[in-house]
Protein backbone atom coordinates (compact mmCIF):
# COMPACT_ATOMS: atom_id res chain seq x y z
CA UNK A 1 0.00 0.00 0.00
CA UNK A 2 1.71 3.36 -0.66
CA UNK A 3 1.65 6.33 1.58
CA UNK A 4 -1.02 8.04 -0.11
CA UNK A 5 -3.52 5.17 -0.02
CA UNK A 6 -2.28 4.63 3.45
CA UNK A 7 -3.44 7.94 4.05
CA UNK A 8 -6.51 7.83 2.87
CA UNK A 9 -7.69 4.68 4.15
CA UNK A 10 -7.14 6.59 7.47
CA UNK A 11 -8.96 9.09 6.48
CA UNK A 12 -11.85 7.01 5.35
CA UNK A 13 -11.73 5.16 8.75
CA UNK A 14 -11.12 8.08 10.75
CA UNK A 15 -14.92 9.55 8.67
CA UNK A 16 -16.22 6.40 9.41
CA UNK A 17 -15.58 6.08 13.08
CA UNK A 18 -17.02 9.75 13.28
CA UNK A 19 -19.95 8.53 11.42
CA UNK A 20 -20.91 6.22 13.91
CA UNK A 21 -20.35 8.73 16.62
CA UNK A 22 -22.89 10.51 15.23
CA UNK A 23 -25.73 8.26 15.98
CA UNK A 24 -25.34 8.86 19.70
CA UNK A 25 -23.23 12.61 19.68
CA UNK A 26 -24.28 15.03 16.26
CA UNK A 27 -22.16 16.37 14.61
CA UNK A 28 -22.58 20.10 14.65
CA UNK A 29 -21.59 20.47 10.76
CA UNK A 30 -24.63 18.24 9.45
CA UNK A 31 -28.62 18.79 9.99
CA UNK A 32 -29.87 16.79 12.87
CA UNK A 33 -33.44 16.58 14.42
CA UNK A 34 -33.81 18.13 17.84
CA UNK A 35 -36.50 20.18 19.79
CA UNK A 36 -35.61 23.94 18.90
CA UNK A 37 -34.74 24.84 15.24
CA UNK A 38 -35.00 21.35 13.61
CA UNK A 39 -38.00 20.59 16.18
CA UNK A 40 -40.68 18.12 15.56
CA UNK A 41 -42.42 20.36 12.89
CA UNK A 42 -39.37 19.68 10.93
CA UNK A 43 -38.84 16.05 11.85
CA UNK A 44 -40.73 15.26 8.39
CA UNK A 45 -37.66 16.65 6.58
CA UNK A 46 -35.86 13.64 8.59
CA UNK A 47 -38.81 10.98 8.03
CA UNK A 48 -41.59 11.07 6.10
CA UNK A 49 -43.28 8.87 8.57
CA UNK A 50 -42.93 11.76 11.17
CA UNK A 51 -45.49 13.93 8.91
CA UNK A 52 -47.80 11.59 7.00
CA UNK A 53 -48.19 8.64 9.59
CA UNK A 54 -51.22 8.26 10.67
CA UNK A 55 -50.71 6.38 13.84
CA UNK A 56 -47.93 8.64 15.34
CA UNK A 57 -47.22 8.75 19.10
CA UNK A 58 -47.71 10.58 21.87
CA UNK A 59 -51.52 11.15 21.81
CA UNK A 60 -53.60 12.39 24.54
CA UNK A 61 -55.89 9.68 26.24
CA UNK A 62 -59.01 10.54 27.33
CA UNK A 63 -60.12 7.62 29.96
CA UNK A 64 -63.98 8.19 28.82
CA UNK A 65 -63.29 6.46 25.52
CA UNK A 66 -61.77 4.14 26.12
CA UNK A 67 -62.86 0.13 25.17
CA UNK A 68 -61.50 -2.92 27.17
CA UNK A 69 -58.28 -4.45 26.65
CA UNK A 70 -58.45 -7.65 24.64
CA UNK A 71 -57.13 -10.12 26.99
CA UNK A 72 -54.54 -11.35 24.24
CA UNK A 73 -52.96 -7.92 24.83
CA UNK A 74 -52.41 -8.72 28.36
CA UNK A 75 -49.23 -7.32 30.18
CA UNK A 76 -46.86 -9.99 31.55
CA UNK A 77 -43.47 -7.72 33.31
CA UNK A 78 -40.81 -9.48 33.93
CA UNK A 79 -38.15 -6.63 34.48
CA UNK A 80 -36.87 -8.53 37.76
CA UNK A 81 -32.88 -8.48 36.29
CA UNK A 82 -29.97 -7.24 38.53
CA UNK A 83 -27.70 -5.99 35.81
CA UNK A 84 -24.93 -4.00 34.97
CA UNK A 85 -26.23 -1.03 32.62
CA UNK A 86 -24.76 1.98 30.46
CA UNK A 87 -25.74 5.50 31.72
CA UNK A 88 -25.32 7.76 28.78
CA UNK A 89 -26.39 11.20 27.60
CA UNK A 90 -27.93 10.90 23.93
CA UNK A 91 -28.08 14.87 22.94
CA UNK A 92 -31.92 13.69 23.36
CA UNK A 93 -31.77 12.06 26.31
CA UNK A 94 -30.32 10.16 29.21
CA UNK A 95 -30.41 6.72 28.22
CA UNK A 96 -29.73 3.41 30.26
CA UNK A 97 -29.10 0.69 28.43
CA UNK A 98 -29.43 -2.80 30.68
CA UNK A 99 -26.77 -5.36 29.81
CA UNK A 100 -29.28 -8.23 30.36
CA UNK A 101 -32.62 -7.01 30.53
CA UNK A 102 -35.61 -7.81 32.05
CA UNK A 103 -38.65 -9.26 29.36
CA UNK A 104 -42.21 -8.72 29.23
CA UNK A 105 -44.44 -11.15 27.18
CA UNK A 106 -47.29 -10.02 25.25
CA UNK A 107 -49.81 -12.81 23.04
CA UNK A 108 -47.57 -15.09 23.66
CA UNK A 109 -44.43 -13.25 22.75
CA UNK A 110 -41.70 -12.34 24.45
CA UNK A 111 -39.87 -8.98 23.95
CA UNK A 112 -36.34 -7.75 25.54
CA UNK A 113 -35.59 -4.67 26.92
CA UNK A 114 -33.24 -3.07 24.83
CA UNK A 115 -33.09 0.59 27.04
CA UNK A 116 -34.88 3.05 29.07
CA UNK A 117 -34.76 6.83 28.91
CA UNK A 118 -36.31 10.06 30.44
CA UNK A 119 -38.37 12.95 29.09
CA UNK A 120 -38.02 16.32 31.19
CA UNK A 121 -42.17 15.68 31.15
CA UNK A 122 -44.82 13.21 29.76
CA UNK A 123 -45.10 13.21 26.48
CA UNK A 124 -48.61 11.11 26.59
CA UNK A 125 -51.19 13.56 28.40
CA UNK A 126 -53.94 12.17 30.13
CA UNK A 127 -57.33 14.63 29.76
CA UNK A 128 -54.65 16.99 28.65
CA UNK A 129 -52.42 17.02 31.48
CA UNK A 130 -48.92 16.25 31.35
CA UNK A 131 -47.20 14.25 34.24
CA UNK A 132 -43.98 15.67 35.25
CA UNK A 133 -41.74 13.29 33.61
CA UNK A 134 -41.69 9.64 31.87
CA UNK A 135 -39.42 6.88 31.34
CA UNK A 136 -40.18 4.77 28.17
CA UNK A 137 -38.60 1.24 28.83
CA UNK A 138 -38.47 -0.15 24.90
CA UNK A 139 -38.39 -3.47 24.12
CA UNK A 140 -38.11 -5.54 21.02
CA UNK A 141 -39.11 -9.31 19.85
CA UNK A 142 -35.77 -10.48 18.52
CA UNK A 143 -38.43 -12.46 16.04
CA UNK A 144 -40.22 -9.85 14.29
CA UNK A 145 -38.21 -6.85 15.11
CA UNK A 146 -41.77 -5.33 16.43
CA UNK A 147 -41.26 -2.91 19.45
CA UNK A 148 -43.31 -2.61 22.78
CA UNK A 149 -42.66 0.10 25.47
CA UNK A 150 -43.96 0.78 28.49
CA UNK A 151 -44.38 4.28 29.48
CA UNK A 152 -43.95 5.14 33.31
CA UNK A 153 -45.17 8.41 34.54
CA UNK A 154 -43.87 9.99 37.70
CA UNK A 155 -45.34 12.51 40.00
CA UNK A 156 -43.54 15.04 42.08
CA UNK A 157 -42.91 12.92 45.79
CA UNK A 158 -40.77 10.51 47.41
CA UNK A 159 -37.03 10.72 46.57
CA UNK A 160 -36.33 7.76 43.91
CA UNK A 161 -32.94 5.67 44.60
CA UNK A 162 -32.89 4.69 41.39
CA UNK A 163 -32.91 8.55 39.32
CA UNK A 164 -29.88 9.17 41.55
CA UNK A 165 -27.55 6.00 40.85
CA UNK A 166 -28.77 7.18 37.07
CA UNK A 167 -28.56 10.91 37.07
CA UNK A 168 -25.02 10.62 39.38
CA UNK A 169 -23.73 8.54 36.81
CA UNK A 170 -23.77 10.02 33.65
CA UNK A 171 -20.91 8.13 31.17
CA UNK A 172 -20.61 5.34 33.88
CA UNK A 173 -22.07 2.24 34.11
CA UNK A 174 -24.17 1.28 37.41
CA UNK A 175 -25.79 -2.27 38.87
CA UNK A 176 -29.16 -1.90 38.29
CA UNK A 177 -32.77 -3.80 38.63
CA UNK A 178 -34.47 -1.55 36.25
CA UNK A 179 -37.85 -3.12 38.14
CA UNK A 180 -37.04 -0.41 40.76
CA UNK A 181 -37.84 2.06 38.55
CA UNK A 182 -41.84 0.52 38.15
CA UNK A 183 -44.67 1.88 40.63
CA UNK A 184 -46.47 -0.42 42.75
CA UNK A 185 -49.22 -1.52 40.73
CA UNK A 186 -48.72 -2.34 37.00
CA UNK A 187 -51.85 -4.33 36.21
CA UNK A 188 -53.40 -0.76 35.11
CA UNK A 189 -52.45 0.75 32.17
CA UNK A 190 -53.69 2.00 28.57
CA UNK A 191 -52.51 0.03 25.64
CA UNK A 192 -52.88 1.40 21.94
CA UNK A 193 -50.88 1.42 18.68
CA UNK A 194 -48.74 4.12 17.83
CA UNK A 195 -45.24 5.00 17.17
CA UNK A 196 -41.36 5.93 18.31
CA UNK A 197 -41.72 9.34 19.37
CA UNK A 198 -38.40 10.69 17.80
CA UNK A 199 -37.12 10.48 13.95
CA UNK A 200 -38.00 8.06 12.32
CA UNK A 201 -41.43 8.04 14.03
CA UNK A 202 -41.75 4.32 12.98
CA UNK A 203 -45.20 2.74 13.62
CA UNK A 204 -46.56 -0.44 14.43
CA UNK A 205 -45.23 0.08 18.34
CA UNK A 206 -47.33 -1.51 21.01
CA UNK A 207 -47.18 1.17 23.71
CA UNK A 208 -48.47 0.58 27.51
CA UNK A 209 -48.80 3.57 29.38
CA UNK A 210 -48.94 2.05 33.28
CA UNK A 211 -51.97 4.42 35.23
CA UNK A 212 -50.26 4.65 38.66
CA UNK A 213 -46.78 7.46 38.60
CA UNK A 214 -43.94 6.36 40.07
CA UNK A 215 -42.38 9.18 42.11
CA UNK A 216 -39.50 11.45 42.03
CA UNK A 217 -38.13 14.07 44.48
CA UNK A 218 -38.83 17.90 43.36
CA UNK A 219 -34.71 18.05 43.49
CA UNK A 220 -34.50 14.87 40.90
CA UNK A 221 -36.97 16.47 38.76
CA UNK A 222 -34.78 19.49 38.65
CA UNK A 223 -32.21 18.18 38.28
CA UNK A 224 -33.00 15.92 35.01
CA UNK A 225 -34.43 19.19 33.73
CA UNK A 226 -30.84 20.75 33.99
CA UNK A 227 -30.08 18.30 31.09
CA UNK A 228 -33.88 18.11 29.31
CA UNK A 229 -36.53 20.25 29.85
CA UNK A 230 -38.33 20.06 26.68
CA UNK A 231 -37.90 16.67 25.05
CA UNK A 232 -41.36 16.27 24.45
CA UNK A 233 -42.88 15.73 21.21
CA UNK A 234 -46.45 17.10 20.62
CA UNK A 235 -49.51 15.38 20.63
CA UNK A 236 -50.44 13.22 17.97
CA UNK A 237 -53.84 13.04 16.12
CA UNK A 238 -55.80 9.54 17.14
CA UNK A 239 -57.45 9.07 13.83
CA UNK A 240 -58.45 5.30 13.89
CA UNK A 241 -57.20 4.03 16.58
CA UNK A 242 -58.65 2.68 19.87
CA UNK A 243 -57.20 3.22 23.06
CA UNK A 244 -57.68 -0.32 25.28
CA UNK A 245 -58.01 0.06 29.02
CA UNK A 246 -57.29 -2.49 31.49
ZN1 LIG B 1 -39.19 8.28 24.77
Amino acid sequence: MSFKSLTLSLAAAALFASGAAASEHESHHEKHWDYAQNGPTHWKEFSKTCGEGHHQSPINIVPGKTVSLNNEYALHLDEDAHTTAKVIDNGHSIKVTPKAGGSIELHGETFRLLQFHFHGKSEHTIDGKRYDMVAHFVHQNPETEQLAVIAVFFKEGKNNPVLDNILGNIGEEIRIDPQDLLPPDTQHYYHYIGSLTTPPCSENVQWYLLKTPAEASKEQIEAFRKYYVDNERPVQELHDRKIEIH
